[in-house]
Formats: structure tokens, C-alpha cells, sequence
């Protein structure tokens, strides 16, 4: 099988292109490097395997050159950082404009899957816990979280319009070793700085499922192996949540600094567009045959340990 993974030089992109080279597929990285690093695929580019494409999904003459003969697209792709939207929306924008090209270049090279990595954010701040697939209406309460959506929505209407087939993954918080953002790299960083103090945005009571990297890849292959329907769409999670204080009660003890006053901004949210809880229910995967092997907590401190380990 020949694969081609948008944002394989990302923290999740890297990890499961690692999968795919295991599993001895054909990979065609595509990347711009804007927050992936060449560091995550140094080691697959001997391998006559895997052909790294340092672009722009935006460059639409060079993605449509590359994607020619690929058998699946894994558009991995994207900005990640959820709290930017409020500052700067049109960057979450320039992502919808990505799948676009991504899709539209495959229609003209007859490229006929694609997976996607879609996110909890879709759902918005709903009253459901646990929150099913079919939940609706679907009213994300960030830019971000509009850009997934919205690209959803382009890959069920090329794939009905042109006899294509779509994965839809909607992550939990998924965190491990090359992680370069999000909650737990923000409390190592904060508290490397300042040993004594840990400031936490919002109340610290925002609480939300984890799910370890490579977890997260391996549902997404079997996922992609097992289910064989026009649209496929799931939530990749695990059933338990942690919430922001035990997050950083885990990072310092982890770190072995005792005596750490945790301050908070206040407030539900911590950021404009924070949902401050969701749970996800699971069962729609489960059901195939995929379970996470780790609870929330455990996958914490276990991606706690793995990124002090690296050295980041
Ligand atoms: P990441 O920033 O490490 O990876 C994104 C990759 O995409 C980077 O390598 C970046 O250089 C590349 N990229 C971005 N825009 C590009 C463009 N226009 N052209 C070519 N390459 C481009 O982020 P990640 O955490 O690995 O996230 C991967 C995907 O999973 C993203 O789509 C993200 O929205 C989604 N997601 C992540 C989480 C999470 O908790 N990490 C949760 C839900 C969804």
C-alpha cells in the first residue's frame, strides 16, 4: 500500500508514519516543517521506503504533482493550537483551504481514501457526557474547532461526489514523547523556569480524556482496516478524563519539586474557545474491536515521563 501523510513531520504524523514504515507500506511525507520537525523522520529517510516533500498544502501544483499513485492519504495535517483561533482565525482557515486542495487533487489523480484527524472540538460545549458520534447539533465554540468541522464536511461531500471513501478520527487530548504543545508541555516549560510556581489557566477544574500517542495510531489503523463504509467517523479517546490540577499535581511530582504554589487565572475556561469538559463514549470503536490499553491518568503520567526522558 502506497501512503501519503500530510503533517507526517508533526508530533501525531511522525508517530504513525513510524506505524506504517513497521508495517512496510510505501510513505510520502508531505510537510512545511511550520510546527513539525525533520528531527521526528531523520531515521526513515535511507529507506528506499519513504520519500519526504517539504511543501505547503496551499502550493495546490506541487500537491497534485506529489499525490499521483498514492493507494491512501492520511491528512494529518494542520495547526494545532486551539487557542490561536481567538487571535488569529484565518490561520484555522487556511487549514479548510488545505483539505480542500488535499481532496481536489485527489479527484484529479484518483486517489480514493482519505483519513482524517478530526477533533473533540467539533461537538462544541455540549450538555451530553458521554458524547456519541451522532451527537448534534454540531456548534464548535472555536475557530479551530470550525475548520475541523468544515473539513468533515468537504471529505463526506467529495466522497459522495466522486466515489471516494473517508476516515474521520475526532481525538481526545493526545499527548506522548515528540509532543510539542498542549497542556503538559506548558507545565514542564512553565516549571523549568520557575520551580515554585505553576500558574494554570482558568480554574484548573477543566477536565478531559487522554489518549497516548501511539494509541492513538494504532486506532487509527485498525479503524481504517475495519470498517468499510463510504463515511467512517469515531471518537478516539478513552473513557476517563483528568482534569488541569491533577495534571499539574502529576508534572511536579514527576519533575520531584515539592512545595510548587498553583496559581489559577480563574475563570471555567482557559482559553476563549476551551471547552472545559467533555467525556467521550467510545463504544462505536470498541465495537470493531479497539480499546486503549491506558486510563486517562496513566496515559498522563506516562507522557509526563516519556518527554522528561526525551529531553525536550
Ligand atoms: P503537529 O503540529 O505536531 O503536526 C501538524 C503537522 O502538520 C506539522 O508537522 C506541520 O508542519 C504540518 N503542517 C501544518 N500545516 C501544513 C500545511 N499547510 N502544509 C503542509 N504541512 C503542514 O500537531 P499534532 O498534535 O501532531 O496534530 C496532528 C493533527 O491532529 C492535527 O490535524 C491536529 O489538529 C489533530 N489533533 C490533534 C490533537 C492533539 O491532542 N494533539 C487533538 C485533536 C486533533
Amino acid at each position: 500500500m502506497k501512503c501519503f501523510v500530510t503533517g507526517g513531520a508533526g508530533f501525531i504524523g511522525s508517530h504513525l508514519v513510524d506505524k506504517l514504515i513497521e508495517k512496510n507500506y510505501d510513505v510520502t511525507v508531505f510537510d512545511n516543517l511550520s510546527s513539525g520537525k525533520k528531527e521526528f523522520i531523520e531515521h526513515h529517510m535511507k529507506n528506499d521506503k519513504f520519500r519526504f516533500v517539504n511543501a505547503d498544502l496551499l502550493d495546490k501544483n506541487v500537491l497534485s504533482d506529489e499525490i499521483k499513485d498514492n493507494d491512501v492519504v492520511f491528512h494529518i495535517a494542520a495547526n494545532p493550537d486551539v487557542r490561536l483561533g481567538a487571535k488569529k482565525p484565518d490561520i484555522a482557515i487556511k487549514d479548510i483551504i488545505a483539505t480542500y486542495n488535499l481532496l481536489d487533487s485527489m479527484r484529479e489523480n484518483d486517489v480514493k481514501k482519505i483519513v482524517f484527524s478530526s477533533s473533540s472540538t467539533i461537538y462544541g460545549e455540549t450538555p451530553a457526557f458521554p458524547l456519541k458520534e451522532d451527537y448534534g447539533p454540531l456548534l464548535p465554540i472555536s475557530v479551530y474547532g470550525a475548520a475541523k468541522l468544515a473539513s468533515e464536511g468537504l471529505i463526506s461531500s467529495f466522497c459522495h461526489s466522486f466515489d471516494m471513501q473517508g476516515w474521520i478520527y475526532r481525538f481526545a487530548n493526545v499527548v506522548g514523547v515528540r509532543g510539542t504543545h498542549g497542556v503538559l508541555v506548558d507545565f514542564i516549560n512553565k516549571l523549568r523556569k520557575n520551580p515554585k510556581e505553576l500558574e494554570i489557566l482558568g480554574d484548573g477544574r477543566q477536565r478531559k480524556p487522554y489518549l497516548y500517542v501511539t494509541e492513538c495510531v494504532d486506532g487509527i489503523i485498525f479503524g481504517f482496516k475495519k470498517s468499510n463504509d463510504e463515511i467512517n467517523f469515531f471518537n478516539l479517546g478513552c473513557n476517563s478524563t483528568t482534569d488541569v490540577t491533577r495534571i499539574g499535581e502529576l508534572v511536579t511530582d514527576e519533575m520531584k519539586l515539592e512545595n510548587v504554589n498553583f496559581s489559577y487565572t480563574g475563570g471555567k475556561r482557559g482559553w476563549k474557545g476551551d471547552v472545559p469538559h467533555f467525556q467521550f463514549d467510545i463504544s462505536k470503536i470498541e465495537k470493531l474491536g479497539w480499546t486503549p490499553n491506558l486510563e486517562s491518568d496513566e496515559v498522563v503520567r506516562k507522557a509526563i515521563k516519556d518527554l522528561l526522558k526525551s529531553g525536550f
